[in-house]
């Protein structure tokens, strides 16, 4: 693990490079946020943004989503991966949530993990992105960080959300989240990190560093 003053540093970095990351789904409100998050499970941001162009204009409520139904849903969201399934899981969330919670998106994590087709992740991230949060959704990129930037050695899902949850200084929790889902996206990649370009380069130990 890493010293609390080396983490502070990265993250000051990470600040300073970006103050106010934003979510790269296109959304008009938490529905639609809940929505896009859920379609963009093992697909790109900017595949699930083209089909909900036109998908959003047509259904942006519980109720709407639950009138276009699974075979109508299906008609805007067949470019992205797990389209069949996705679509069934979108309707019968837009049903509890219709049924359930007045139409609403709920706040709490509990709840938000008893709607069909939400996981703990998803939650996190609705919870961070539109109710602000300070959560950490551990996906493929923050996995990946959090162990070249020494932030945790744990081997699950669960272990890496709690050693950042501790290690990272509270004052940047609110955006820690996409700082490092950006930075794996577009600098720290799987394949060949770009480390010539990475503005934590002095900071990294990691063996995968190339320079
Ligand atoms: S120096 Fe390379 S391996 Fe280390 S965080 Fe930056 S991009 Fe990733």
């Amino acid at each position: 693990m890493r010293e609390q003053k080396d983490v502070l540093k990265m993250f000051e970095i990470l600040a300073r490079d970006n103050p106010e990351p934003k979510s790269e789904l296109n959304y008009t409100n938490a529905f639609t946020l809940l929505v896009a998050i859920v379609l963009s499970a093992q697909s790109t941001d900017k595949g699930v943004n083209k089909a909900t162009e036109a998908l959003f204009k047509v259904a942006d409520t519980p109720q709407k989503m639950l009138d276009l139904g699974v075979e109508g849903l299906k008609e805007y969201i067949k470019t992205i991966g797990l389209f069949n399934n996705k679509a069934k899981n979108v309707i019968a969330m837009s049903e509890k949530l219709v049924n359930d919670f007045g139409g609403e998106v709920p706040e709490s994590q509990e709840a938000l993990e008893s709607l069909p087709g939400v996981g703990h992740k998803t939650a996190n991230v609705l919870r961070n992105v539109w109710f602000g949060k300070p959560t950490m959704a551990v996906d493929t990129h923050v996995f990946r960080l959090a162990h070249r930037l020494g932030l945790s050695n744990g081997k699950t899902v669960e272990a890496v959300e709690k050693d950042l949850l501790k290690q990272l200084p509270e004052k940047y929790l609110m955006y820690a989240n996409h700082w490092l889902v950006l930075h794996g996206r577009y600098i720290c990649k799987a394949q060949k990190p770009k480390c010539a370009e990475c503005p934590l380069a002095q900071l990294c130990r990691s063996e995968d560093k190339n320079i």
